[in-house]
């Protein structure tokens, strides 16, 4: 891989035209993207961020086919879904991933920013940045570029994703960016991966359980995330630098 110049000592910081050169470089080659930014240092740390959630075994088990060691984030609310737990452990012993790092908020910072657990009903951004953005903000701060798995069929607002983005001193590779749901379900069947259990009865897309009800036939994946409030994300993903303004 050419189009970068290999990391210094320390952090590498990333511009604009790296991520322009790299989706040049990968345009339609997403997988082999996938495969060099695990294997070649010149990414430098990278980390794999996973919910563990509807759609997040496609992508662990591209990633485990790879490089099994790859650090795997997960963000443990306080709020997840039994169900979500056990699927985490499941999956990743099913899948041999040997690095899975369970992060959690801060229990002092979390009893003095939200003593009685009901943040999520009157301030679900102030929640969410509580108990999602600042765990992974400070864990991905080891780390040159993260792995997401991003879908630009979810919902408007990830409309224009591209496979590189710049997304602060980091880079983020999206590498199911222009995958659809049939993609989805056909990778899972032809690997027989399992599926979260809370799919079958409703949830195709799983957060906090008090922040995910079920979707009826024919809403959006996403319509039963913060139903009722106008948020369709929890602040992890920020806007691009580098993208066009979504209106
Ligand atoms: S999804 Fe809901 S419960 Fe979970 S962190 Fe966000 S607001 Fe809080």
């Amino acid at each position: 891989m050419s189009a970068l110049a290999a990391p210094a000592a320390g952090r590498q910081r990333w511009a604009a035209s790296d991520a322009e050169a790299l989706n040049r470089l990968y345009a339609g080659r997403a997988l082999d993207a996938l495969a060099d930014v695990l294997t070649d240092a010149v990414f430098g740390q990278v980390a794999l961020v996973s919910s563990f959630g509807a759609d997040s075994a496609v992508l662990l088990h591209m990633v485990s086919q790879i490089c099994r060691d790859v650090p795997v984030l997960f963000v443990e609310t306080g709020w997840l879904f039994a169900e979500t737990l056990s699927y985490a452990d499941d999956l990743a012993a099913h899948l041999r991933l040997s690095d899975v790092r369970w992060l959690k908020p801060d229990a002092a910072f979390l009893d003095a920013q939200d003593p009685k657990r009901l943040r999520w009903s009157y301030d679900p951004d102030g929640c969410c940045n509580l108990r999602k953005v600042q765990p992974l903000d400070l864990a991905l701060g080891g780390f040159d570029l993260w792995i997401s798995g991003r879908k630009s069929h979810q919902n408007r607002a990830r409309a224009t994703l591209s496979l590189f983005e710049r997304d602060g001193a980091r880079l983020k590779l999206n590498p199911l960016h222009d995958w659809t749901s049939a993609d989805l379900t056909a990778y899972s069947a032809a690997h027989m991966l399992p599926p979260h259990p809370l799919v079958a009865g409703g949830y195709p897309s799983i957060g906090c359980s008090p922040c995910t009800s079920r979707v009826q036939p024919g809403e959006d994946p996403r319509a039963g995330r913060w139903r009722g409030w106008d948020k369709s994300e929890c602040g992890i993903h920020k806007p691009s630098e580098d993208a066009e303004p979504v209106f």
